[in-house]
């Protein structure tokens, strides 16, 4: 399944506050050459399987505010394959909504990153916060993530609104400069070149400064045995979502933030909270819990490889996916609508190991 199938254009670029970018002096890196190390794929070195449930909405992720009661409620969710990486972006649009004109304390529902994004923007924003879930790290959808930055199978073009592209392309910005200012062994993100498959351009310029370093390689510049017209190569962050959600939980109680878990069967138990201000960031769960049936799962399934170091490149090409983390290299995926049974098959694993054990069988030299 192509990682970039669900992407739509950028309509416009809307800057939040510092946002300082300037195309003439971004840069282009060479493109590699020698031997890219191998990844040494087969099924002895699987240490794990593992499959999740993207929050797939095909009218893109909901940041919206209403009205329960006596309450305002925020919606966050439904972030698809891209949950990580909008989610300091899309927590920030609905902070921005919640907050305005509040006083007193708050409640964030879910512990998955948007639920702790948002909690930390609301803790930054001088509020006391209390995050109330079902489950916690490392029971969520967003523990299973592969951690790449890049916005994936979140929408369908032909159902979002210029007001929603709006939204997108915001959130897209300010986490993209949020993550960068976490880089590091801390949280667990790292710059890697990552590779795809393209028809002979380059990977969409969502933002003046995303993708950086991004740019179409010859035949004769990349190491990679595609059938594909051309190759796109730029560079962005991974993220070891287990570390990088363990960091947050802790980021959240440092700043007082309690966490208390209890499930909401339905938006009664919510209106009883204390707190005047709620943020939903049940991701999947909204659906039951809101009705929202455009709300549907996109089951992914991985295959981990045992660490290796030395692999600081990433690629997506149609033999899957492959990033490096120092917990394991990723080996995916599918993208499975409509299926919720969050178990790894063991035929599809099989498959999916099989395909990258001949792509890297296969991968060449560069002069
Ligand atoms: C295989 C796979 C690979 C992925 N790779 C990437 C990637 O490379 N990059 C990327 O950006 N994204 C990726 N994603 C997507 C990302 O994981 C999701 O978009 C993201 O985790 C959604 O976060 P969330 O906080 O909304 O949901 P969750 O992590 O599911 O958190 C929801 C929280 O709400 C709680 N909750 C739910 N219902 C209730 C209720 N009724 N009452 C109380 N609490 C409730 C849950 O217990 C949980 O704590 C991937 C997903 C999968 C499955």
């Amino acid at each position: 399944m192509d990682r970039r199938l669900f992407l739509g254009s950028a309509a416009a670029t809307l800057a939040l506050p510092g946002c300082a970018t300037n195309m003439a002096t971004r840069r282009t890196a060479p493109p590699p050459t020698g031997c890219l190390p191998r990844v040494l794929v087969s099924p002895d070195r699987v240490i794990r399987t593992m499959a999740g449930l993207r929050p797939f909405r095909a009218p893109g992720f909901v940041v919206r505010a209403e009205a329960l009661g006596e309450k305002r409620l925020v919606h966050n969710y439904g972030h698809g394959g891209a949950g990580i990486t909008l989610s300091w972006g899309t927590s920030k649009l609905a902070a921005d909504l919640g907050l305005q004109g509040h006083q007193g304390p708050v409640a964030v529902l879910g512990c998955g990153v948007m639920g702790l994004s948002t909690a930390r923007l609301v803790q930054e924003a001088g509020f006391d916060v209390t995050i109330y879930t079902k489950a916690l790290p490392p029971d969520t959808t967003s523990n299973i993530a592969g951690g790449q930055f890049h916005p994936f199978g979140h929408y369908r073009r032909n159902r979002v609104t210029p007001e929603w592209q709006a939204q997108f392309i915001a959130a897209v910005d300010y986490s993209w400069r949020r993550f960068q200012i976490m880089v590091g062994d801390d949280y667990g993100i790292r710059w890697l070149p990552t590779y795809v498959e393209r028809d002979g351009t380059p990977e969409e310029q969502l933002t003046p400064t995303f993708p950086p370093a991004n740019r179409i390689l010859r035949p004769d510049e990349h190491p990679f045995p595609s059938e594909a017209p051309a190759i796109g190569r730029y560079d962005t962050m991974y993220v070891e979502t287990g570390r990088y959600l363990r960091q947050l939980i802790r980021d959240v109680q440092v700043a007082g933030g309690a966490i208390r878990v209890r499930e909401f069967p339905s938006p009664a138990e919510i209106a009883a909270l204390p707190e005047r201000l709620v943020f939903n960031c049940t991701g999947l769960g909204s659906r039951t819990l809101f009705n929202d049936e455009e709300l549907r799962p996109a089951r992914g399934q991985l295959a981990i490889l045992l660490p290796q170091p030395e692999i600081r490149y990433a690629y997506t090409m149609e033999a899957g996916y492959m990033f490096p983390r120092p917990d394991g290299i990723l080996l995916g995926g599918t993208f499975e609508l409509d299926k919720w049974e969050a178990n790894p098959e063991p035929e599809t694993i099989a498959r999916i190991i099989a395909s990258h054990q001949r792509f890297q069988a296969r991968l060449r030299c560069t002069t």
